[in-house]
């Protein structure tokens, strides 16, 4: 507490840059210094959490702005210090004096996150929730929204914890028996360890798979659309990007380049690249074109090759063959069989039961029939079908944090299962699964891995 009359006191434009209706300043520090500012721009003491119509001024007294003023005194604010906000008219010169004049007052910009790091600092929202204030804030679509709002509510960080005073019960019981070596292991066979642990390790994994999926949502999916010239991969493009407010990127090409779009599909951002035509060819151009496609193969999460449902009615075309050969192994992929209205089959769908070619799909791009059923095969390839309804957003860093866990968790089992488990390292394993899953919610944190999370946000938050 003491620390905090020493806090520097901080201001930015909350609001996003450019014209607006309204626009708001932020100031975040000691309690002294904000009164400072408040009294400084709106020449009156502030009720808290009570918003005031004020004349914002300068140094001279002059007005800058009118609108709204509000204190909240620490620690009830969003960064738990002292907070000021002034609710002007969203003029970005006139931000701009207002920012100064908090300058004037005694505050340093703020950088960027420095309103939620500081939240996080002082202990009113873990680092899983204050990463979700960023996701949610870029969030591209509304699932990817009420996903990270899901964060920010404290879901994910619930379920991690749950799972940390899991593994902290299992430590606490094999710690004190290995006060009593004579009778340690008896002690952990008798409290059914290996059971617990099970069932640990199983919510484990059912957290791992939800955050990856709420990676997903996060970061959306490649997928890449390759097939020979003319088949209809600009129809199908088109076909799946249906709602043209729904594009956020449209890189424009020649049929020869690459084009990559956004798309929403059902909630999840898709990036589909529309590729050059792959096919063997001495024109130099062409040859470009055919290996930018290569390089969107390279960062693909899934391929989609078209080929003609009329060739393809009883197997592939030879080139098919060959740009199928030529995938990345582990890239699955969806055979899309287009035209089928030419080659009158009714769209439908085959799952093959193994291999990388996860389905065939019946389509026709020109008339839209069956395009519905591609885009449920490529949602349940990506494993974020039916998951939207309870779907938290997560990012990598918390996947492999999951996943670390679990390895450790894996490596205890493996310690109890011998027919004289090695106590201590068991405890060993527990306690890198904690400090792992720990690392989520921010409670072992290093600095320098604040620093980055913090710096990615934007300016004002
Ligand atoms: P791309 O070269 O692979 O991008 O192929 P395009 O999308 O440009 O399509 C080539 C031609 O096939 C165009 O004339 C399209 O209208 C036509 N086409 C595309 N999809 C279909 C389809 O499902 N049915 C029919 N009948 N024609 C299609």
């Amino acid at each position: 507490m003491e620390s905090r009359l020493q806090v520097v006191t901080i201001a930015a434009i909350a609001t996003p840059p450019g014209r607006g209706g309204i626009g708001v300043v932020r100031v975040s520090g000691s309690a002294e210094r904000v009164a400072a500012i408040v009294g400084g721009v709106v020449a009156r003491e502030l009720a808290p959490r009570l918003a005031t119509h004020a004349t914002f001024r300068d140094a001279r007294g002059g007005p800058i702005d009118r609108g709204l003023a509000i204190l909240f005194p620490a620690p009830a604010s969003y960064t738990g210090e002292s907070v000021a906000e002034f609710h002007g008219h969203g003029s970005p010169a006139a931000m701009r004096l207002l920012l100064a004049r908090c300058v004037e007052l005694g505050a340093r910009l703020a950088e960027p996150g420095e309103f939620t790091k500081r939240a996080f600092l002082n202990g009113k929202l873990d680092l899983a929730q204050a990463e979700s204030v960023a996701d949610l804030i870029d969030a591209a679509n509304a699932t990817a929204a009420r996903a990270a709002a899901r964060s920010l509510a404290g879901e994910f960080s619930r379920e991690v914890r749950a799972i940390v005073e899991a593994v902290t019960d299992l430590r606490m019981f094999t710690e004190a028996t290995l006060d009593f070596p004579d009778e340690d292991i008896d002690f952990v066979r008798a409290s059914d360890a290996a059971a617990r642990l099970e069932r640990v390790r199983g919510d484990l994994e059912a957290l791992v798979s939800r955050a990856a999926t709420g990676a997903r949502l996060a970061s959306g999916l490649v997928v890449v659309l390759v097939g020979r010239p003319n088949v209809g991969k600009s129809s199908l493009m088109n076909r799946l990007a249906r709602a043209d407010v729904a594009i956020v990127t449209a890189i424009p090409g020649t049929t020869r380049d690459t084009v990559e779009r956004e798309i929403d599909a059902g909630g999840i951002p898709l990036t589909v690249v529309d590729t050059a035509g792959l096919r063997e060819t001495g024109d130099a151009v062409e040859r470009l074109g055919i290996e930018r496609t290569w390089g969107a193969v390279e960062r693909a999460d899934l391929a989609l090759v078209l080929v003609d449902a009329r060739e393809s009615g009883d197997g592939l075309h030879d080139e098919d063959r060959a740009i199928l050969a030529r995938l990345p192994q582990a890239l699955p992929r969806i055979v899309v069989h287009n035209k089928c209205d030419l080659a009158a089959r009714a769209p439908s769908v085959e799952r093959p039961a193994n291999g990388a070619i996860r389905a065939h799909v019946f389509l026709s791009a020109l008339s839209g029939s069956g395009v519905d059923l591609l885009e449920r095969e490529v949602l349940a390839i990506a494993g974020v079908e039916g998951a939207h309804e309870d779907a938290f957003i997560a990012r990598e860093r918390h996947l492999a944090a999951l996943k670390d866990a679990a390895a450790h968790l894996r490596a205890a089992a493996a310690h109890l299962a011998g027919a004289s488990p090695p106590l201590e390292l068991y405890a060993e394993e527990l306690r890198e699964a904690q400090n792992a899953l720990a690392s989520i919610t921010g409670e072992f944190t290093a600095d320098d891995l604040l620093g980055v999370i913090f710096s990615r946000f934007c300016i004002g938050k």
